[in-house]
């Protein structure tokens, strides 16, 4: 897919940032080694020099490579058991002198043989889906906020605590790739919906989760701005490759036949991909129906419905931020 350049760009800074600061660590705890015991930085020292010959012994610089090569090979294993036992002796964790790298797997260079590695992969996802939260209205919202003891009628009551008992579930229990766990909630305006999407998405940002939550407004309104104004920032992909698209308040967009083509195609991008996506809207399944078109609609009614009710609840929720 493609991102934009500032993405990459915080991407591999974010990188470059993690290699050096494991590479500051390792060289302060070297340091601290060669002062407190200087036979463990020895011993080190000679493991980190075997590396040379060992590239010396493989270019064949004389006599057998092979042979050499074995013998460098099992010296130098001894060499760092041993290293490893005289930390472990002293009170230190074993693999004390190994440099901290944040990803074991690419040593924090984004790459495996010229392939870009997973950890690469997310942190390209986390800044796509930031780009495109920055242009949105999503505001922190936490499910203790929620005010339960301010409904007057039982049934609702019970059923919003219900309904919250799910959401904490479903995000304890998130797992990407999963587009079974998408969600249409429905319900009139101020029952608040747009303050549960906002709970989920907080909650799973949280754990590290790429969420991308905009209104259907910004979101077709970025979109539109890329597409007719050239701007340089690519939501389309950060709405249909992030690891949880929240589209809320469907209906307010200002809809055209290019809304609605560019709806479809990020809807049905994601249902390709395995990605959930979760929807929220003041219409009704009629409306909804007359507004869109068959290829949205089916898509949509196809995700897990949530219906909202209980009357106004702006005035019931503490911060009355709905
Ligand atoms: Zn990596």
């Amino acid at each position: 897919m493609a991102y934009s350049r500032e993405v990459y760009d915080k991407a591999r800074s974010e990188l470059d940032r993690r290699r050096e600061n494991a590479e500051l660590v390792n060289f302060q705890r070297t340091e601290e080694i060669r002062q407190r015991f200087p036979e463990i930085y020895e011993q080190e020292m000679r493991v980190r020099n075997t590396f040379f010959e060992l590239a010396a012994a493989m270019l064949g610089k004389g006599g057998d490579a092979q042979e050499a090569v074995d013998k460098i090979r099992a010296a130098n294993e001894e060499g760092q058991r041993s290293a490893r036992r005289m930390l472990k002796a002293n009170g230190y964790p074993e693999d004390y002198l190994d440099t901290p790298y944040f990803c074991m797997n690419c040593k924090d260079t984004g790459s495996i043989g010229g392939y870009t590695c997973d950890c690469m992969k997310l942190l390209l996802r986390k800044y796509a889906a930031e780009e495109l939260r920055n242009v949105s209205t999503i505001k922190e919202q936490h499910f203790e906020n929620a005010r339960f003891d301010l409904y007057k009628d039982e049934r609702v009551r019970a059923s919003m605590m219900q309904m919250t008992d799910f959401f904490q579930k479903y995000c304890r229990d998130f797992k990407w790739k999963d587009e079974n766990r998408s969600m249409l909630f429905l319900g009139s305006t101020g029952t608040g919906k747009t303050f549960f999407a906002s709970c989920i998405a907080t909650e799973l940002i949280s754990q590290g989760v790429a969420v991308t939550f905009a209104s259907a407004y910004e979101l077709f309104s970025a979109l539109e701005e890329e597409k007719f104004k050239n701007k340089q920032t690519d939501s389309k992909s950060a709405a249909i490759h992030s690891d949880l698209l929240i589209i809320d308040d469907l209906g307010s967009e200002f809809k055209t036949a290019f809304t609605e083509a560019e709806l479809f195609g990020i809807i049905n991008s994601r249902i390709n991909l395995s990605l959930p996506t979760i929807v929220t809207t003041n219409l009704s399944s009629e409306e909804l129906k007359r507004l869109y078109n068959d290829r949205i609609t089916s898509r949509i009614f196809g995700f897990l419905p949530c219906r909202f009710s209980g009357g106004d609840m702006r005035t019931m929720l503490a911060k009355g931020s709905l």
